[in-house]
């Protein structure tokens, strides 16, 4: 089963056309689930600081000059899904809005900004959800073990792992 859901994604990253067909699959997982699987089946944790160029494969990525309101967002057309990212941003911060509006993408979240209008609530929610999605991308697992073995400081692992303290702090809380 999980084996089948990587060549899922392993698909999707060749062919979105594909993703339509396979919904049925991606609904029996929960979020954080498929946020897993998505960063198995494309390896996202197999180097420290988690390498985000596959995500640059999948989507089209850009450096937006936004003011400081605006940290990123993420449009899905049918074709096509554009993600833009703050470019005044710091770097580390730039890496957790791509991941949070790669998070969006997966679980299928619509257009947010419209839902934040009409309410409010389900907006926070489903914010909240995109920020776990990041933060279990961008801190594998197998550093968390680390953490508590030898202690390390949230300091140390921001810049270890180039992602802001607040993600890696989410992270631990979910555990
Ligand atoms: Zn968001």
């Amino acid at each position: 089963m999980l084996g089948q859901i990587a060549d899922v994604f392993a698909a999707f990253s060749q062919d979105a056309g594909h993703y339509q067909f396979f919904i049925p699959v991606l609904i029996a997982m929960t979020d954080i689930e498929l946020i897993h699987q998505f960063v198995q089946a494309h390896r996202l944790h197999e180097s420290i600081p988690v390498d985000l160029a596959p995500l640059y494969d999948i989507y089209d990525v850009r450096e937006v000059d936004f003011s400081n309101a605006i940290q990123g967002f993420c449009y899905a057309s049918k074709r096509h899904t554009v993600i833009g990212i703050n470019a005044h941003l710091h770097p580390y911060m730039r890496r957790a809005v791509l991941c949070h509006e790669v998070a969006h993408d997966l679980l299928r979240h619509p257009n947010s900004l419209y839902l934040r209008s009409v309410n409010e609530s389900r907006y926070r929610y489903l914010e909240a959800r995109a920020q776990q999605g990041a933060a279990v991308m961008l801190v594998p697992d197998r550093l968390l073990r680390l953490i508590d073995a030898h202690s390390i400081s949230i300091p140390k692992l921001e810049n270890y792992l180039q992602v802001p303290a607040e993600l890696i702090e989410l992270r631990l809380k979910m555990l």
